[in-house]
């Protein structure tokens, strides 16, 4: 039954200020290693931002079995590919600054 007496037209306009971008979960094709299945699994943005552009390894979990696992970087190669580049670039601006860390540079 179709109810259009409600007014409910707010849950229709998901374009949030460029502001809430870090906090929108974004979801990633994931290929549990235990039995093979693929689901769509939530991560927020910024972490796969950060995993993208500075680990190049991120941490997956699936939903049919509990537990994380590293990202291969067969799985980064193809979350990159799902996302695109004009995603990537479009998110950057999310990142914070790099902050030079002392245990990396001599
Ligand atoms: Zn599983």
């Amino acid at each position: 039954m179709l109810r259009m007496d409600n007014g409910g037209s707010e849950h229709l306009s998901a374009i949030g200020p460029p502001q809430s971008a870090e906090e929108t979960p974004i979801l990633l094709p994931v290929t549990c290693p235990v039995c093979g299945t693929e689901s769509l699994t939530e991560y927020p943005v910024l972490v796969v931002m950060t995993a993208l552009t500075r680990w190049h390894n991120m941490a997956l979990y699936a939903s049919c079995h509990e537990g994380s696992w590293d990202a291969s970087s067969a799985e980064m190669a193809r979350i990159r590919a799902f996302l695109g580049d004009p995603w990537i670039e479009a998110h950057r601006h999310i990142m914070p600054p790099a902050t030079p860390d002392p245990s990396a540079s001599p």
